[in-house]
Formats: C-alpha cells, structure tokens, sequence
C-alpha cells in the first residue's frame, strides 16, 4: 500500500515512512492510495475469529509489503491483545433492544487509546530495528493521554519516551498511571505550569531543527496512520457480531480528534454497511455546528468533565474533507490554509451536503451528561463514563429507528471517579490489575517552565547509555 498526503506536495511512500513520520512534510495528513475492499463472503469468514486475528487480517491490507510481513502483524496483534483483561478484548454490551455499547476499555490504561497504540508502540520498535535507528518520544499530556502512549512504548527497545504533564493539575489516578512505570526508557516530567505550557515546550522541541534531529525526536499522536488503522478492526469486529456485512448498522463516536470516528468510516469504505456515522462532543461542539449549519469556527476550549474531547480543532477531519473534495490535494491545502489563519473552514455547500449524508452531530453539556450517567445506569445498571454517555445519548437521539447502532465505551468509568460519583452517588471499582496502583512506588522528574531546562533533562536521558 502506497500513502499520500493530504495537501499532495509530498512524495508518496510506504508505511514503514508514514509510520514514522506523522505528519507529511508539506503539513498534510498520510492517507492510502485507494481503500482496500474486502468482498462478501471475505467479510462472512472474519466472523468469530479471536480479535487479534481477525485485527491482524484488517489491518494487513495498510501495514504489510515494506518490512511488517503478516506473520510479524500477527505476532503484535497477539502480544498487544494478550494484556487486555477481557478474553473478548472489545466486548459489545446490549444496553438497550437495538442499542450497545462496544467496550474498548479493557486495556492496559483502560482507555481505548491503548488498542491502536499498543500495535503502533511494536510496530516502532520492528521498523526501527530494521533500519538499525532509534527515536525519542515526546508528547504532553494533560492527564489522561500520557499514560496510554507510555504503557505503549515501555520497554521497546528502540524507543525513548518522555511525557510532561503539568505537576499538581492531574488525577492522583492518571499521574500514578504514568510514574509507576519505572522501565528506563521511560521518563516522565513533571513541569511547574498547565498543560498549555507543556504543550508549548514540546513544540518548541519540535520546532529547533537541530536538537530534533540529533534527539531523533518523534510523535505518536493520532494523526499518526497507524493510529487510525488499529482502531478499524473493532468496528468490523461489532458490525460483523452484529449481522455485517448482511445487515446495516449505525455507529456513536464519542469524538475529540476525529480519529475513532473516521476509523469506523474506513470500515465502510472497505466494504461493510455503515450506514451512519454519529459525531458525539461535549461543549466544545464545533463539529456539531459544522454538522448543522456548515459552521466549523474555532471557539475557546472549554474545560468539561469529558477532559479527551475538549478540543477545538478536530486533526483528523482533514482526511474526511480530502475524500469528500474528490481527493483534490490543492483545494484541501487552500481551505486548511485559510482555516488556520481565520479560524474559520469554507467548506463548499455540496461538500457539507454529502459529508451530512452520513455523518450526524450532537453535543451534551455537563449537567446533561451527569443526568445521561444516572438515566443509563437506572435503565439498566450499565456504568457509562462521561464520554461513553455522551455517545449513548446521541445514540439514543439520532440513531435510525430499527438498525442495531453501536455507541463506543471509550473509557472505564474508574478514570472518573468524581463525576461518577457525583451522578451515581457511588464510586466505581477500580479493576484488579490497577489495585496496586496506590502502593507502587513512583518516579518523575521536574521542571520549571524553562525551554532549555527541559531539553537538557531530554538529552540528559537520551544519552544515558552513552548511545
Ligand atoms: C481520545 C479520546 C476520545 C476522542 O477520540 P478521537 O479519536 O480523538 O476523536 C474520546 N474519549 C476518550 C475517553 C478518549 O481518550
């Protein structure tokens, strides 16, 4: 499979390139050449193949031909999914006659996160070994991402990790999720400001060419190609328990970068009935007043109790806009470039008329979501985090009457306790495998808000074996 970028002034190329690139040089987005279909009766005999098989076989079609041969797919399908809790790996829950909840919280940082990145940490660490390199990731994280990436890329042994986060303005929970992490290709830092001064730093890491390239610095975030392609197979996964490819189904996404959602559109541009792609947001609901009146303009973030999807800019939207442009590379690069600098994206009329076909918005305040929370769980006992919610209610809103629609669980309530205790007037368990979260011992750095600080606690780590 050959990938090309969304803006169309960089060389196409393989995905072992794309794969440790992110982003494209001309600051496009990497898509594939054409879709790979998979007939009928290629779909019938995915049923009731274990996930990591039926993952691996999904995903073969994107990563395989360079140096990921099948057997290597297969192999980190395994390993990745054998440290998930639930023997189903993404068990789908029926909430309601025609409504369920497709859980993808059962791993290692019980967020759904960990699916893709879990296979993008080993396949890292397999490109590189091959290419006898190495790199550093970097990344800031408010709370709730940081941990994800670092469960991911633990151990590898081609890769360095560091992750700052802002001291003191995380959960206990999310912070001992990262710190307790003692592998030593880990490091975690702890940076006296918020999260904006964080993500200031990793930027200006990124943008001083020299210290980039001698660190090999890179990103594993979700603009990534790789990230999108592990998170297909779990829609294919419920879509076929569900009566696909012989039956049409509708999807819920609770949507912050437009990855998860824009995932389960490549399932249908490989074959499967989809027929509706449901963009669920909290207050920070520009996709939602794009999907209403064509008026995608960037607004302040606000802070929620669904933290990973107070965004502003959805990234990942830029692949949708290329697809429904016709694949004009010129006039995406012409619309991101004006939507960067007025904040404000011109879509043409008849773009926005077909992307509606198929997708729908919805958005839910916080008092919303809390009385979602409690309404589910009265209903039938389930306990849906502050994301889940959102996706259930507008599952419940918008879904075609009749067709069975799968709202994704895209965290485990626990990440949550105060807002689920606030709606439920209970705490939520925290699953087994973390009960020794609170005895284990911790270990982090810190630092001021101070760019050359950081970047000698960077080197300092990224020498420390002398490489
Ligand atoms: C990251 C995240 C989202 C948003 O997913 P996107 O792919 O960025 O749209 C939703 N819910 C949770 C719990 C997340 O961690």
């Amino acid at each position: 499979m050959r990938y090309v970028s969304t803006r169309g002034e960089a060389a196409p190329r393989g995905f072992d390139s794309v794969l440790l690139a992110g982003l494209a040089e001309d600051g496009g987005l990497f898509v594939p050449e054409s879709w790979p279909v998979f007939s009928l009766a290629e779909w019938r005999a995915l049923r009731g193949l274990p996930y990591a098989e039926l993952a691996a076989r999904i995903m073969a079609p994107f990563m395989c031909g360079e140096s990921i041969d099948f057997a290597h797919l297969q192999r980190f399908c395994r390993d990745a999914y054998r440290s998930f809790v639930h023997p189903a790996v993404v068990p789908l829950v029926q909430l309601d006659r025609s409504l369920f909840a497709l859980e993808l919280f059962h791993g290692p940082t019980l967020a759904f996160k960990d699916l893709a990145l879990q296979i993008a940490g080993r396949l890292f660490d397999h490109v590189l070994n091959v290419r006898g390199s190495r790199v550093t990731v970097v990344g800031a994280t408010s709370g709730d991402t940081g941990s994800a990436a670092i469960s991911a890329c633990r151990d590898r042994a081609r890769v360095d990790i560091v992750i700052l986060h802002p001291a003191g303005r995380t959960s206990e929970v999310q912070r001992r999720q990262m710190t307790t992490v003692l592998s030593s290709n880990v490091l975690n830092v702890a940076i006296e400001g918020n999260f904006d001064d964080c993500q200031d730093l990793v930027k200006a890491m990124f943008s001083d060419a020299p210290f980039r390239e001698s660190m090999r610095l890179t990103a594993i975030n979700s603009i990534n190609w790789a990230r999108i392609a592990g998170q297909i197979p779990y829609f294919a996964a419920a879509a076929l328990a569900l009566g696909a490819p012989d039956r049409e189904v509708a999807v819920a996404v609770p949507t912050g970068n437009f990855g998860n959602v824009l995932a389960a559109w490549v399932a249908k541009q490989m074959g499967l009935p989809i027929s509706q792609f449901i963009v669920a947001s909290n207050s920070n609901d520009i996709l939602r007043r794009f999907l209403a009146s064509n008026d995608m303009s960037v607004a302040q973030v606000v802070e929620t109790a669904s933290p990973s999807m107070d965004i502003q800019v959805s990234s990942n939207f830029e692949r949708l806009l290329f697809e429904f442009l016709g694949r004009d590379a010129s006039a995406t690069a012409e619309i991101m470039k004006r939507f960067r600098a007025s904040g404000r994206m011109a879509v043409p009329d008849s773009v926005w008329t077909a992307i509606r076909r198929e997708f729908k918005g919805f958005s839910l305040d916080d008092p919303s979501t809390l009385t979602e929370i409690a309404s589910i769980y009265a209903a039938c006992g389930y306990q849906a985090d502050p994301h889940t919610a959102i996706g259930i209610a507008a599952a419940r809103a918008t879904a075609p009457v009749g067709m069975p629609v799968i709202a994704v669980a895209t965290a485990h309530p626990a990440k949550f306790p105060e807002t689920m205790y606030k709606a439920l007037g209970v705490y939520p368990g925290l699953p087994s495998t973390f009960s020794d979260l609170y005895s284990l011992p911790e270990r982090l750095s810190s630092a001021p808000v101070d760019l050359a600080e950081v970047k000698q606690l960077v080197r300092q780590f990224s020498n420390r074996n002398d490489r």
